[in-house]
């Protein structure tokens, strides 16, 4: 893994494309191929066949994973998006996200 910046459970905001400006959760991180999934955001409507669980079919809302560089960080402190830096902390024994707007560390 090459050290992504955005982690399964954050909170970003979609900066480019059909989304831009939404925000949401991120739902999952594919780090070979730097895609994210993020909550509610590039939402497809598929028509599905009808199947055990769904007797007749119809259609099903699914999310399609978009690349990394295409979202942002939220600082929950700046209320925005912002650029993320890294740095050590505790002596060098942990690394953690900061936001490069207002220092505040985001990783807890
Ligand atoms: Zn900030």
């Amino acid at each position: 893994m090459m050290g992504l910046k955005i982690r399964r459970d954050d909170q970003v905001m979609v900066t480019t494309g059909r989304d831009k400006g939404k925000t949401g959760k991120i739902v999952r991180v594919n780090p070979d191929k730097e895609t994210v999934l993020v909550e509610k955001v590039n939402v497809v409507k598929r028509h599905s066949k009808p199947s055990q669980k769904h007797k007749h079919g119809g259609i099903i809302e699914k999310e399609v994973p978009i690349h990394i560089s295409n979202v942002m960080l939220l600082c929950a402190k700046c209320k925005g998006p912002v650029r993320v830096g890294r740095k050590f902390i505790e002596n060098g024994a942990k690394k953690v996200r900061y936001c490069k707007s207002c220092n505040e560390v985001l990783d807890k």
